[in-house]
């Protein structure tokens, strides 16, 4: 066991030292690789909140499990998805992007069914990876319905024998975490403004809200994402043709390697936390008639701040498209130009404090860079709206308005403030662009006005998703 344990944290020190040297950014800052980012990110996706009751189809004996995908070209995504009620993510993601699959890699949460593998290899996807844990016709037997499980059986075999006709490689991509990859994490996320905001205004707010909230994400997301136990998950990975994960060390790594990535997850995820009538809501009176002032239901919003709170833990550009009603139209994160050289700018490994603040002027603020490589435009008639993690500064601000985006959902603790050479003076005066900043929920009739959208959510709503 120990053995197995000192070989974990062996290859955990080797992916650490592969992992700094490709990123310009990152300095001591650990950071995910970008095959685990598009990991979580498939998890993340199996989670998008249902605004349709998510069921089984009905028709169907087998129990078809929601799953997430991510859709990935030269590093890039270029599409987020998840299951809803009546098509399965791997179909959805072959209605969005037909041919254009050609060559990409897909990350599901679950390893697909058969339905869909056929269709993603008949389009010529290059890779498809798949979190080694329950697959999307469940094989955890526990409706104890034999008929069920048999069928599941079936699917199982059929997959496999798809997969080895096909050319697409079908494997599991799991990376050891950095070092310190999890602490640091956990202490940026207890930092963010989300958290801060909560615990300056509640008076005799628990400072430990963080830490219980994330504990409780750990247990909701190992009970979704991990088989509790290990005997169970050895049958499966031998059902679904994983038999040589199965002897240790290499069940014991994999079982660890999916475990610390829920944890960063979770980690994560209790950073925007459901804790009394917080929420992204807007200050000003708007006029709340016009679609596109309205706010999108609270549950999405804090599932995309999220999301892009999970970004920033890569350095990573990306561009999304399509989950039901939302086109993802871009991301972006702070980096220096495209192109340029670690030692061109001052950087944050400078002791120097003046040259640490001089490198504001050079980096490309996460906000323009999703404008920069949005992968659609973004239209007049349509909700485009921009989630960024933290304030948006005032070199940001009139770019945001001008691109023609209509609402930001934000953190504003820096709201007002001058910090070295970036200030955040222009984004409390910003008009024409509905502001949702995280607070308690102003008044209770804005709640109200959700539902509505919710029922008559005829508009796309473009998202842009950034971290700062
Ligand atoms: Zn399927
Ligand atoms: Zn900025």
């Amino acid at each position: 066991m120990q053995g197995a344990g000192e070989a974990a944290a062996a290859a955990r020190r080797g992916a650490s030292n592969a992992a700094t040297q490709t990123d310009s950014m990152s300095g001591q800052i650990p950071r995910l690789s970008k095959v685990n980012l598009f990991t979580l990110f498939s998890l993340w996706m199996e989670l998008f909140p249902s605004i349709d009751c998510q069921k089984t189809s009905q028709v169907s004996m087998l129990h078809v499990k929601k799953t997430g995908l991510v859709v990935v070209k030269n590093m890039k995504i270029v599409g987020l998805h998840c299951s809803s009620a009546h098509l399965h993510a791997g179909q959805i993601a072959l209605i969005k992007h037909g041919s254009r699959l050609k060559n990409c890699d897909l990350y599901f949460s679950r390893k697909p069914c058969s339905t869909c593998l056929k269709m993603i290899v008949n389009a010529g996807v290059n890779k498809i990876s798949y979190w080694p844990a329950d697959p999307e016709i469940s094989l955890l037997n526990e409706a104890s319905n034999p008929t069920c499980t048999e069928d599941a059986k079936l699917d199982a075999k059929a997959v496999e024998r798809l997969k080895s006709n096909s050319r697409a490689r079908v494997c599991v991509l799991l990376q050891p975490l950095v070092c310190y990859m999890v602490q640091f994490v956990e202490e940026t996320s207890c930092k963010c403004d989300f958290i801060q905001k909560i615990a300056k205004t509640q008076p005799g707010f628990n400072t430990d809200f963080y830490a219980e909230n994330r504990q409780e994400k750990i247990k909701e997301f190992e009970s979704l994402f991990l088989i509790p136990s290990e005997e169970m998950h050895k049958q499966i990975l031998m059902t679904i043709g994983l038999e040589n994960l199965c002897e240790n060390p290499y069940f014991s790594n994999l079982r660890q390697n999916m475990k610390d990535l829920i944890l960063l997850l979770a980690t994560i995820g209790a950073s925007v936390p459901t804790f009394n009538s917080f929420g992204f809501y807007c200050n000003e009176s708007q006029p709340a008639n016009e679609a596109c002032h309205q706010s999108m239901p609270q549950e999405i919003a804090r599932h995309c701040m999220i999301q892009a709170r999970l970004l920033k833990t890569s350095c990573n550009d990306w561009n999304c498209d399509g989950t039901g009603a939302m086109y993802f139209i871009g991301c972006g994160y702070n980096a220096f130009p495209v192109g340029s050289e670690y030692a061109d700018f001052p950087h944050m490994d400078d002791k120097q404090k003046d040259r640490e603040i001089r490198k504001f002027r050079y980096i490309i603020h996460a906000e323009q860079n999703a404008l920069t490589f949005r992968c659609q435009e973004i239209k007049a008639e349509e909700r485009s709206m921009i989630f960024v993690t933290k304030c948006p500064c005032d070199e940001c601000v009139p770019l945001i308005k001008g691109a023609g985006i209509k609402q930001i959902y934000a953190g504003d603790v820096d709201v007002g403030r001058k910090k070295a050479d970036i200030s955040y003076m222009n984004f409390g005066e910003l008009k024409g662009v509905s502001k949702f900043t995280w607070q308690l929920n102003p008044s209770l009739a804005g709640a109200q006005g959700l539902q509505v959208l919710t029922a008559n959510g005829s508009k796309y709503w473009d998202l842009l998703i950034t971290c700062v």
